[in-house]
């Protein structure tokens, strides 16, 4: 594995190389990132990670203090699994640059839009420049990070990026919790809270009730548990827009806060 700190030692690999798949990642890595880390290298002669905590995306300055920080595990982690190029840049590498203006598409002021304000502008900023410096065949992301995806595909969409994105499904702890990096922030009382919150929502949407009824329900078992969440919504992930019943195309979404610390899930 070969680990690159500037973009300029990248641009020259592009003119060797087939089938590339790209991770990008903000690192504290956990089985989560490696099942689209394998999955790239499944699917494609050369696999780049990326670990980049981009500043930007965060709407909390404490968040961003406090994010986890692993990096000699992750480098021991793509080893182990064979990554080719891991790309570590710094806050200058990936924005003291200018590029042609991208086209950014419209967001619906929904979920993580609507509570975290410019996180999507974050993220967008962060993706216009790593899809520049590694114009991948194929990009990785999770459905744990579902609108993202979404609004990561229509960026790519408006602008003719030819990157194709590959969905990846949630990988969740045997307790039911989606891995997430900010676990490592939470005790394990605090974690099995969390994954009793997440099962008793599967367990609720399963029930034959009128959809409106389960949302109550959750809500409430919510309000009397003292957590407090952001949203609790049925989702039609094509467009993002309320469900109204539970279709082949709706999820249950998720924000909600343990001792501070922000989860998202969908189901
Ligand atoms: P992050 O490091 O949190 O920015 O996540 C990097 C990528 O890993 C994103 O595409 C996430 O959606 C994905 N990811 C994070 N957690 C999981 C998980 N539990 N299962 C699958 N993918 C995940």
């Amino acid at each position: 594995m070969r680990i690159i700190k500037k973009s300029k030692e990248i641009n020259s690999l592009f003119n060797s190389i087939r089938r590339t798949g790209f991770v990008p990642t903000m690192g504290s890595l956990h089985k989560g990132h490696e099942s689209l880390i394998k999955k790239s290298i499944k699917q494609n002669n050369i696999t780049f990670v990326s670990i980049f905590i981009n500043p930007k995306q965060f709407t909390n300055k404490n968040d961003l203090i406090n994010y986890p920080r692993r990096l000699n595990d992750d480098i021991k982690i793509c080893k182990k699994l064979k990554v080719d190029y891991l790309f570590l840049p710094s806050f200058k590498e990936v924005y003291s640059w200018k590029m042609k203006m991208k086209k950014y598409p419209k967001i619906k002021s929904i979920m993580e839009h609507k509570y975290r304000k410019g996180h999507f502008n974050g993220v967008l900023k962060v993706i216009e420049k790593l899809s520049d410096i590694i114009p991948a065949n194929k990009m990785y992301l999770g459905e744990k990070d579902f609108q993202q995806l979404k609004i990561i595909e229509d960026y790519f969409h408006l602008n003719k990026i030819n990157t194709k994105i590959i969905k990846c499904k949630i990988i969740r702890d045997k307790n039911g919790l989606a891995l997430s990096s900010r676990n490592k922030l939470l005790a394990k009382k605090d974690l099995l809270k969390a994954a009793r919150i997440i099962n008793f929502i599967k367990k609720n949407i399963l029930k034959k009730k009128p959809l409106n009824d389960k949302i109550k329900i959750v809500k409430k078992y919510l309000k009397d548990s003292k957590i407090n969440f952001d949203y609790v919504k049925n989702i039609n992930i094509k467009n993002f827009e309320i469900e109204k019943k539970k279709t082949k195309y709706s999820r249950f979404f998720i924000a909600f806060y343990i001792k501070n610390i922000r989860l998202i899930d969908n189901i």
